[in-house]
């Protein structure tokens, strides 16, 4: 199952969001960057800074950690990366405790045998897990 924009348009719509040109180029920059991007980055976006300030970037991406949609990762807010939440897709990540690097696990996920008993138990639709383990990275060791 893959999400496409029109998706993530729905699920802002179902969740009262107003559907904004800034919005649209948000979420299509979060689905095509596949990884978790920080608001520093988010902000430097030329289509999205084409489209809106970076106080609105900042705005929309807490809206939508409200309803669900955007997950906030990472240490403190200095260091806070912004991921989709998308359901039935895999998001273990590894973040560094010195500097705040994050990335995602390329390694078979130790969970999805559970995820799968738990729908079955629970009658729960569209499960997700993310994992975050924290370290030191090999820079900062
Ligand atoms: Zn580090
Ligand atoms: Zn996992």
């Amino acid at each position: 199952m893959s999400t496409d924009l029109g998706e993530l348009m729905n699920r802002c719509r179902g969740s009262g969001l107003r559907r904004t040109k800034a919005l649209e180029v948000l979420l299509g920059t979060l689905l095509k960057a596949d990884r978790p991007m920080t608001l520093a980055r988010l902000q430097k976006s030329r289509t999205l800074s084409s489209q809106c300030d970076k106080a609105t970037i900042y705005r929309l991406l807490h809206r939508l950690a409200d309803a669900g949609i955007v997950r906030r990762l990472g240490l403190h807010e200095r260091a806070a990366y912004f991921a989709l939440i998308i359901p039935d897709q895999h998001r273990d990540y590894l973040i560094c405790t010195g500097c705040g690097t994050i990335d995602p696990i390329e390694a078979p996920c130790p969970v999805h045998h559970l995820e799968d008993e738990i729908r079955t138990k629970t009658g729960y639709q569209n499960l997700y897990h993310e994992l975050e383990f924290f370290g030191t990275c090999p820079k900062c060791a």
